[in-house]
């Protein structure tokens, strides 16, 4: 049976990338495995050379004064990390999320921060708008798509001050003028490969204005001067990375997977919308085109649905605890033929209710 893998990270990834993830497990390099062979070895300084150029070139910004890093923590250790290179007296966040929330807490260890807008009273089921970024701060940080809430931020705010993003769960998946941005980083195991690695896109020019002293992992400088290479870095991690990043250039790039994005949020949202027995969880017009969530209206056939889900081969639907209800992940190696098949087990419901 097909499984429909809606897992909300780690979550799917392209069958023809595991298939060459598993094939240099067994022999990358002259008999030996991606895994024995030396990260400063020729080979793996190729893959990261490799994978570095491949996230500038696929978010357009080569030749604009940014650097890509694959470091090792996750998101969640860039929360400080952005802190620490970045703050020096003030920072505005927008706290659109549990991830968001995260964010400030990390920073409000260094210095001050302040919420410039937030949707937390709410259960963050929208994303604030119409707030002010003072133009005298450090920075403004936001998370491009809360993936627990199924919201996604569709314009950002104009600001003379550095942008930074947590995309952790929307890199890749939509075109933007990523040249707004300053620094963008994004957990690999969302929309780009295995656990194990994250991405940083970063603008040169915004380090080096902070006084405190960094630790040399905690500072950005340290891996560029190191071409992300000042320790061992996560070397299956960064290989599949850079595999799912050739998968989507040979698609055609950031617009053709758009457009599949697009048609496979519609589809899963006109049936929130038109069947009686779902009701959509985030804001319409911050409605995420990777996570789709909702519930049910009502509670006595959750145990129908999700047998009918299990038996359909649809996986990872659950909530997260803090919402309830269902959210399906919709990452970029999602089929459309996979948002069908869950669409059809929510009509079907409505016909036998
Ligand atoms: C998953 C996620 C994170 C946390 O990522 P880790 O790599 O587990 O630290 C941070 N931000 C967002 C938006 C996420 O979806």
């Amino acid at each position: 049976m097909k499984i429909h893998n809606f897992s909300a990270g780690p979550c799917v990834l392209p069958k023809s990338v595991m298939e060459q993830a598993a094939a240099a497990v067994l022999n990358f390099d002259d008999g030996l495995s991606l895994l024995e062979i030396s990260h400063r070895s020729k080979p793996f300084v190729d893959v990261m050379e490799n994978a570095r150029s491949l996230a500038l070139e696929l978010l357009g910004l080569e030749g604009k004064g940014y650097k890509a890093l694959f470091l090792q923590g996750g998101a969640s250790t860039q929360f400080l990390m952005v802190a620490l290179n970045l703050l020096e007296k003030r920072a505005g966040y927008l706290n659109s999320g549990t991830w968001a929330d995260k964010a400030i807490k990390e920073g409000k260890i260094y210095d001050d921060i302040y919420e410039v807008g937030s949707s937390k009273s709410a259960n963050y089921n929208y994303i604030p708008k119409g707030y002010d970024i003072p133009e005298d701060y450090d920075y403004f940080h936001c998370t491009s798509n809360n993936t627990i809430f199924g919201t996604q931020m569709k314009s950002f705010p104009k600001t003379s001050i550095p942008t930074v993003c947590d995309m952790s769960s929307d890199i890749f998946s939509r075109q933007l003028d990523f040249s707004q941005f300053d620094l963008i980083y994004a957990g690999a195991q969302k929309n780009m490969g295995p656990a194990g690695t994250t991405l940083v896109v970063i603008k040169e020019d915004i380090l080096g204005k902070v006084s405190r002293k960094i630790p040399s992992m905690m500072d950005y400088k340290t891996h560029i001067s190191k071409g992300s290479m000042f320790n061992t870095p996560p070397v299956f991690a960064v290989y599949v990375s850079m595999l799912t990043m050739e998968w989507l250039k040979n698609l055609g790039g950031i617009k053709a997977i758009e457009e599949i994005n697009e048609k496979k949020a519609s589809l899963i949202y006109s049936e929130i919308d038109l069947n009686p027995l779902f009701k959509g969880y985030a804001a319409k017009e911050d409605r995420s085109i990777m996570n789709a969530t909702f519930t049910l209206e009502n509670e006595n056939l959750k145990e129908t649905f999700d047998a009918m889900c299990t038996e359909a081969g649809i996986n990872g639907i659950n909530g997260h605890r803090s919402v309830g209800g269902y959210r399906a992940s919709m990452y970029n190696a999602l089929s459309l033929d996979s948002v069908k098949a869950l669409v059809e087990i929510m009509s079907e419901l409505e016909s036998k209710a």
